[in-house]
This record gives C-alpha cells, sequence and structure tokens, in this order.
C-alpha cells in the first residue's frame, strides 16, 4: 500500500531515497548545475526533522563500470552543505551494510553511483561485439538472476522506501522500481515525484478547459507519440517549431530548405485528419523568420509559412503567428508546453520561443495552469527567467515526454501498485 511522507511516521526509521543526482560536473569535478540536488532537499529534509535518517542512492552519467570519474563522492560536499549535515559516503553501495546499520536518527548516507553495478540498470555490459544472441540471451538472463541479490542488499539496508527521482521513473530499473517490491506497506513518493505526477495529472486527467497543448522541437519523429496521445484530449494543438514545416509540406506548402521528414508526412496528414474529426483547433505557423544559412548572423526574411523561397529556411515564428498563438493561450485554461518554437539557441531567432514563455507567464497570471516540460523548451523557460512565472516546470526531459505520450512509468506504478 502507498504512503505518503507527511503521514508516514519516520521515527527511528532508515529511509533508502532514490534521488536524480546526475548533476553536470566540469572537468575538474565541480558540479556546474546542482538544480537537481535542490530539488531532491525538501524531502531528504522532511525525513530528518521527523526523526529519520536517509540513506540516499544516485545514479551519475553512464559509467560502463567502476569509474572515478562518474563517483558521487565529487558531490558529497555539496550534498552536505545544502542538507546541512555531515553526509557520510559509502564507496561501494553493495557493501554499505556497516554505515547503515550505523545511521541514527538525524544522520545521512550517501551510497556510491548505482550504475556502477549493470544490475542497477539491468543489461549486460562487456558483450563482444560479435557475440551470437545464444551469447546476448545468457549475459541478459545473468545479469537478470543477480539483479535480484542487488535489489535485496539495498532493501536490506532500511525500513521504508522513498521515490524521489522523476528523471528516471520512466526506467524500469533496480533502484527506481524493483526495489519497491520490499516495501509493500512503507513505500511512497518524494515531495518532487508527487509534484510531477500532480502536474501531469493536472494537464492529462483533471485539466480545466480549453486545454492546450505547444508542441515545438525539432522533429515529429521524436515527438509522434506526444501528438497522437494528445490529438484524442486537447482543444487546440499549436504545433511549431522545425517539426511544423513536415504538416505545412504535408498540407502542400513551400518550405524551402526548412527542417523536415518526409517519410513522417502521412503520420502527419493523420494527425491532421484525427484532429479534425474530433473538433481539436490545430494551429500552425502562418508567417516564418526565414534565415539562409544556420548562423545566428545569417540575412532574416519573413514568408508565409507555405511559400518559403526555395534558398531559405524557417527558422522561427514571426510575429503573426505569436499573435494568433497568443490568442489561443490566452483564451486557455490550461497550458502544456513541450519544445521550443524555433533555433532558441541562436539569439537573434529565440524571440518566438520567448514570447511563448511571456504569453505562459501571462496566462499564469490569468490564472491558468501551465506546464513546462520535457527538455528543450524547459532550457528555453529557464534561461529566459521565467522559470518562475509558470505554474511548474518539469525536471524530467524524457520521464516528462513518455507521462504525456500517455504511457504509464514504471517508477511511478511501482509505488502505486
Ligand atoms: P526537441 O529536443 O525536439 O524539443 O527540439 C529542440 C530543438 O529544436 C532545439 O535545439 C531547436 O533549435 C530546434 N528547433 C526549433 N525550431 C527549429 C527550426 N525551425 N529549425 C531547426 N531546428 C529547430
Amino acid at each position: 500500500m502507498q504512503q505518503y511522507l507527511d503521514n508516514y511516521d519516520f521515527a527511528g526509521k532508515k529511509a533508502i531515497v532514490r534521488v536524480d543526482f546526475n548533476v553536470p560536473l566540469n572537468d575538474k569535478f565541480e558540479i556546474t548545475d546542482d538544480t537537481r540536488i535542490r530539488r531532491a532537499m525538501p524531502t531528504l529534509k522532511k525525513i530528518l526533522e521527523k526523526g529519520g535518517s536517509v540513506i540516499i542512492m544516485s545514479h551519475l552519467g553512464r559509467p560502463k563500470g567502476v569509474d572515478d570519474k562518474f563517483s558521487l563522492r565529487h558531490i558529497v560536499d555539496r550534498v552536505s552543505e545544502l542538507l546541512g549535515v555531515s553526509v557520510a559516503f559509502a564507496p561501494d553501495c553493495q557493501k554499505a551494510d556497516d554505515a547503515a546499520a550505523a545511521l541514527v536518527p538525524g544522520q545521512a548516507l550517501l551510497l556510491e553511483n548505482l550504475r556502477f553495478y549493470a544490475e542497477e540498470e539491468g543489461k549486460p555490459r562487456g558483450l563482444k561485439e560479435d557475440a551470437s544472441d545464444e551469447e546476448k540471451k545468457a549475459a541478459k538472463a545473468a545479469v537478470k538472476a543477480s539483479q535480484k541479490e542487488f535489489v535485496k542488499k539495498l532493501a536490506s539496508y532500511a525500513d521504508c522506501y522513498v521515490n524521489d527521482a522523476f528523471g528516471t521513473a520512466h526506467r524500469a530499473h533496480a533502484s527506481t522500481a524493483l526495489i519497491a517490491e520490499y516495501f509493500p506497506n512503507d513505500k511512497m513518493f518524494g515531495y518532487l515525484m508527487e509534484g510531477e505526477i500532480k502536474a501531469i495529472d493536472n494537464v492529462l486527467k483533471n485539466a480545466q478547459r480549453p486545454l492546450t497543448a505547444i508542441i515545438g522541437g525539432s522533429k515529429v519523429s521524436s515527438k509522434l507519440a506526444v501528438l497522437k496521445n494528445l490529438v484524442g484530449k486537447v482543444d487546440n494543438l499549436i504545433i511549431g517549431g522545425g517539426m511544423g514545416y513536415t504538416f505545412i509540406k504535408a498540407q502542400g506548402g513551400q518550405i524551402g530548405k526548412s527542417l523536415h521528414e518526409d517519410e513522417l508526412i502521412p503520420d502527419a496528414l493523420a494527425i491532421l485528419a484525427e484532429a479534425k474529426e474530433k473538433g481539436v483547433n490545430v494551429s500552425l505557423s502562418v508567417k516564418t523568420i526565414g534565415g539562409q544559412a544556420f548562423e545566428n548572423d545569417t540575412p532574416q526574411r519573413i514568408f508565409d509559412t507555405h511559400a518559403i523561397d526555395p534558398e531559405w529556411e524557417g527558422m522561427d515564428a514571426a510575429p503573426e503567428s505569436i499573435e494568433n498563438w497568443k490568442k489561443i493561450i490566452l483564451a486557455s485554461k490550461t497550458i502544456l508546453w513541450n519544445g521550443p518554437v524555433g533555433v532558441f539557441e541562436l539569439p537573434n531567432f529565440a524571440k518566438g520561443t520567448l514570447a511563448i514563455a511571456e504569453a505562459l507567464a501571462e496566462a499564469t497570471e490569468k490564472g491558468a495552469y501551465t506546464l513546462v516540460g520535457g527538455g528543450d523548451s524547459v532550457a528555453a523557460v529557464t534561461q529566459m527567467g521565467y522559470a518562475d512565472k509558470v505554474s511548474y516546470v518539469s525536471t524530467g526531459g524524457g520521464a516528462m515526454l513518455e507521462a504525456i505520450e500517455g504511457k504509464v512509468l514504471p517508477g511511478i506504478a511501482a509505488i502505486q501498485d
């Protein structure tokens, strides 16, 4: 049975907490952005305040085995600083029995990178490139078999399990999903996970209408499942950014050298047809800011999005498109935004994306619920200084994307089951 952090009695208990401390490090192993560590602090602090102790576990990067470059010892001082207690470090997550047993209420222990073991992800390592299917199958079976022991060991350190790692919730890994079965009555989400789940539900389950999704970014192929799921749920679907040109081409438009995927034209047409059948208003860009080359200082020209000169490519939404989209946004009660509507990394082509961020902030101020999630739109909204002017900014790129594709995330299901 699922428990809740606020009600659970942590007094004298040891909590094993899966967090996402996969922070960027520079070549001196200094943390360049500690947002992920900060976002887990409310959960960790709450457990300590309530008289528990915490065993913190995470992955860092994509090590292929034990590799100091990916050691969590590089971040232990920062975790101590932010948590306000001196955090002990266990240099092997499978040999932390004594360190875990020694914890008293109010203390914290950080386990070394879980991915130093192949068992965390349950994928075999070191397979020869020419391995036969038989060999691959045997290696997979071996790692799956030892995964049980790996999970059991982690579970043995604690009395309860808390998952606060939304960034890896879409993976059925040992520490994000499998471990939960050892705590049938003592498993719960951390505050960050609770917040992310509520944000998703606010959009996909309990949305106030009109509900609008703004989907941008580079390719239709990477957002096809998102579009297919949303077209059955939203009132308005704004499609912008590089992926918009495949839709424009599908409608017979001339898109010049703009990014597009010919092989996805049938899918684009199917989405437009489904939208029509369901009465969903699809809004594509009507005017585009074109560039002659994919560079910041390239000359700019405004085109009808359906009639871009053959030598030019669409790189941002022009003011007329933005005006249309702004009207839709400001008339909505719930708005989901995923993906920039232009090449926002180039400052001269960032105006459209900035205007969307501004419109979302205005809608939020007027009482709409606004969720920004999934990869680059989060970077855009943060970089542009609008992160605290929208209702919620998701911390999980891939996880949020899979959630809005309508998939059940294993890390969430393991707690709710
Ligand atoms: P995604 O990761 O799919 O959300 O895509 C984000 C990327 O889409 C960013 O790097 C943007 O530069 C890119 N993008 C947005 N609009 C365009 C465009 N018109 N042409 C090329 N790339 C674009």
